[in-house]
């Protein structure tokens, strides 16, 4: 299991997320921006933004997820 923050995933908090894989906690802090964006959280509007057209341009973000994936793998295993 490994933690990253929100901050790591281009958030501005330091909520941990915790997951095994790079796909867990991308989905888990895709998660915390939209509660975000429905709690009207404004420091994480342009997370969400980045987040949505993400999923919108799957291929052009392909450098943004190898990057998570790389630094994820980095990450210590606790
Ligand atoms: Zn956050």
């Amino acid at each position: 299991m490994k933690t990253i923050t929100c901050q790591d995933l281009g958030g501005p908090c330091d909520l941990e997320h915790h997951g095994d894989s790079a796909d867990d906690v991308i989905n888990a802090q895709d998660r915390h921006l939209k509660e975000a964006e429905k709690a009207g959280d404004a420091t994480h509007q342009e997370a969400r933004d980045a987040m949505k057209s993400r999923w919108r341009h799957p291929r052009k973000s392909m450098g943004w997820y190898k990057e998570t994936k790389a630094a994820f793998a980095t990450l210590p295993d606790s």
